[in-house]
């Protein structure tokens, strides 16, 4: 079967020319820095950890709050999925409702298992996360070669998806689609294109549901317990993986339970307790990150720039004070406010012929729509 075959309704592109050629640029460079990252990973892992978690890691939750569509047109793995699509091997199959909500699952799986291998062993490992990285990426183009566009991939499996959906139910900026110019519906709900989605909402089956109120309730204490495991160095910490899954497991249980318990209690704010949960798990990210990135109470590898000496001794407690209230007002209190991550492209009509059914092309392919 053909993908020519198939004849879809042009439709323009929706960027002007210098915009897509800045967010061209802007992939490009991601992409470029993203590699340059894994290969200081391997030849130079003291570089390659403090860039990615003492750099890329502490600004990202607050991008995915901000401007989540930033990150969904940057992100070098997502660039990296959908290469299949661009140079027209993708198999572009449709991603069934039921499979979607597994794949959820397994993203959500994937993102509490290896988190607590930071302390174990990725903080301080470059080579060994470099090779985890390395099987990320086969996975995202894996998914892009058989799966329709973004569905297999950034709107289903990736792991960072489930996060991007737990902070970004209330962005401050839409940003125009630098993936999509035009939409050919891989996924509904579209996780760029609506306003409001959650980690509940965002894939519409019984399981993604339980998979988003179960992440909601967990991640709080999840987050918590994960700071107050201690980092183990060399291979001690497989020897303290019971402690390393332990606590962020045990707190994230408990915060689990009392998220279950309120929403039992009073259904009707069910929305309320889940954006609370959520801004709860950003704040405790930064109550515990903030004031090492600027050299306070912390190892000196965990800091961005180290200016403490000139600062009061009240600096770690008001740089707490401040990010809480600015998450609270970016998570809780702007509830008028509903936009998209980005910007809805037109949709594309599919002219299915005899011989092949709608729905197996991407966007890319169509027209010479996408870069
Ligand atoms: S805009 Fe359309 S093609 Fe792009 S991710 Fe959303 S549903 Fe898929």
């Amino acid at each position: 079967m053909d993908k020519a075959s198939i004849t879809p309704t042009y439709v323009p592109p929706t960027l002007k020319p210098l915009k897509l050629t800045a967010w061209r640029t802007a992939q490009w460079l991601a992409w470029a820095a993203g590699m340059f990252l894994w290969g200081a990973l391997i030849f130079k892992p003291a570089l390659g950890l403090h860039l990615l978690w003492n750099v890329l890691i502490p600004v990202a939750p607050a991008l995915l709050v901000v401007a989540p569509g930033v990150w969904r047109n940057l992100c070098p793995l997502g660039s990296l999925s959908l290469a299949p699509h661009h140079f027209g091997v993708s198999l572009g199959k449709r991603l069934s409702k039921t499979w979607r909500g597994r794949l959820y699952l397994g993203a959500f799986l994937l993102l509490i298992v290896v988190i607590p291998l930071r302390k174990v062993v990725l903080d301080t490992n470059g080579p060994i996360l470099a090779a985890i990285l390395f099987v990320v990426g086969l996975l995202a183009i894996g998914m892009g070669f058989v799966f329709k566009w973004k569905s297999g991939w950034c709107s289903s499996l990736c792991p960072v998806y489930p996060v991007e959906l737990l902070y970004g139910g209330q962005p401050l900026a839409s940003v125009p689609n630098a993936h999509c110019s035009a939409c050919l519906n891989c996924v509904a709900p579209c996780s760029e294109s609506t306003a409001g989605l959650s980690p509940r909402t965002a894939v519409d089956t019984k399981l993604g549901k339980w998979v988003g109120v179960v992440l909601t309730g967990f991640f709080p204490g999840f987050v918590w317990g994960w700071y107050n495991v201690p980092s183990y160095s060399g291979w001690e910490g497989f020897s303290h993986l019971h402690v390393a899954y332990g606590l962020p497991f045990g707190v994230g249980g408990l915060t689990l339970a009392l998220y279950l318990a309120l929403r039992t209690a009073s259904p009707k704010h069910e929305d309320l307790a889940a954006r609370i949960f959520a801004a709860a798990a950003i704040m405790t990210y930064y109550w515990f990150r903030l004031p090492p990135i600027f050299g306070i109470g912390a190892p000196d590898a965990a800091m961005i720039v180290d200016i403490s000496p000139w600062l009061p001794a009240w600096s770690a407690t008001a740089l707490r004070i401040f990010e809480s209230v600015a998450f609270s007002w970016l998570m809780l209190g702007r509830t008028s406010e509903r936009r998209a991550w980005e910007t809805a492209p037109p949709k594309i009509e599919e002219q299915p012929t005899a011989e092949q059914p709608s729905g197996i092309i991407a966007p890319d392919l169509l027209q010479g729509e996408h870069a």
